[in-house]
């Protein structure tokens, strides 16, 4: 029996710091009224958003054999996932961001440390067989990962595994080259936000970006914030709107959509327009808490959202 979905991921932790009166000045000190520390990566906020739908999920990582590391691995058991395929590596600190969270936006510090470090060599691909569906995430952080992808997919695709692929930005905005769209090529789901579509393609507007970025996977869906999503079927564009929730923060509000979309479309076999409006509700449930991970729903949540919603 095949369990359900394989995550390959960067892992890090995030350390949120709010309520700053202004941004930090060299030489000054200033107080804030909260900080969390609580796990970080896209990646792993998707698998915890898959797990809590009710799916088995395995998450394949590397962190450092240090404190952050212990830390990021009990979260990870505590989502109810399975950390057999997480990598210690004594070589590497465990990565971290520091977010400086304001009312309106935030300012971000990244130390890279374990994230880029995953590779190829790291992953059993014989394993490959065991599940049904492939998620990556992240895929511009994993700089270790990305020249081997291409050659990963295609043994997930021999496997009969089906793949999804969420980009994130980029910290060098270079947003790829021919070697993502050798990538592409492999991918049944894949997932932008709309910058990073629009990046990605070179394009102004995100409607000519899915126009000519969705002909090289095999479905192609444009996360699109609280305009909610589009994609594209038979150069139809597809829109769903956005739920309107009471929302505190967006943080993660993408891999929360991302659960929901593989679990409704892979998963349930939902067609498009109704595995949009799943991943929608899945996003926007997910913006009424604080954190990735706080308030991403259960099965059952969802659907009695979708029947006060219909
Ligand atoms: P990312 O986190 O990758 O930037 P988005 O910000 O586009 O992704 O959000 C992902 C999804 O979460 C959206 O497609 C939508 O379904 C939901 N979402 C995000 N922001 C809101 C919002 N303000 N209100 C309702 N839903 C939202």
């Amino acid at each position: 029996m095949k369990r359900g979905v394989l995550v390959i991921g960067e892992l890090n932790v995030d350390m949120i710091v709010g309520g700053l009166p202004s941004l930090p000045v060299l030489g000054k000190e200033l107080l804030a009224d909260e900080f969390h520390v609580v796990l970080g990566s896209s990646s792993a906020i998707c698998a915890t958003g898959l797990a809590r739908l009710g799916l088995a999920v395995d998450y394949l990582g590397k962190v450092g054999a240090d404190y952050y590391g212990d830390f990021i691995i009990e979260e990870l058991r505590a989502h109810g996932l399975c950390t057999d395929h997480v990598i210690r590596d004594s070589g590497v600190q465990t990565g971290m961001a520091i977010s400086l969270t304001y009312p309106n936006d935030r300012a971000l510090i990244t130390y890279m440390g374990s994230i880029p470090e995953l590779r190829l060599d790291d992953i059993d691909v014989s394993t490959l067989e065991n599940y049904t569906h492939l998620h990556v995430g992240s895929y511009f952080l994993q700089l270790g990962l990305q020249p081997q992808l291409a050659e990963l997919f295609r043994a997930a695709r021999s496997a009969g595994l089906s793949i999804s692929l969420d980009m994130g930005f980029d910290p060098y905005e270079e947003w790829g080259d021919e070697k993502l769209m050798r990538v592409l090529h492999f991918v049944d789901i894949f997932i932008p936000n709309e910058v990073e579509a629009r990046e990605i393609a070179r394009v102004a507007d995100t409607e000519t970006a899915l126009q000519r970025l969705a002909k090289l996977p095999r479905l192609m869906v444009v996360k699109c914030g609280a305009a909610g999503a589009m994609s594209l079927r038979d150069d139809t564009i597809i829109r769903s709107p956005a739920f309107q929730v009471d929302v505190k923060d967006t943080t993660g509000a993408g891999d929360s959509f991302n659960a929901g979309f593989i679990h409704a479309y892979v998963f349930q076999g939902l067609p498009l327009e109704e595995a949009l409006r799943f991943a929608n509700a899945c996003g926007a449930l997910s913006t009424t808490g604080f954190g990735g991970t706080a308030a991403q729903p259960t099965l059952e949540q969802v659907q009695a959202f979708l029947e006060v919603h219909s």
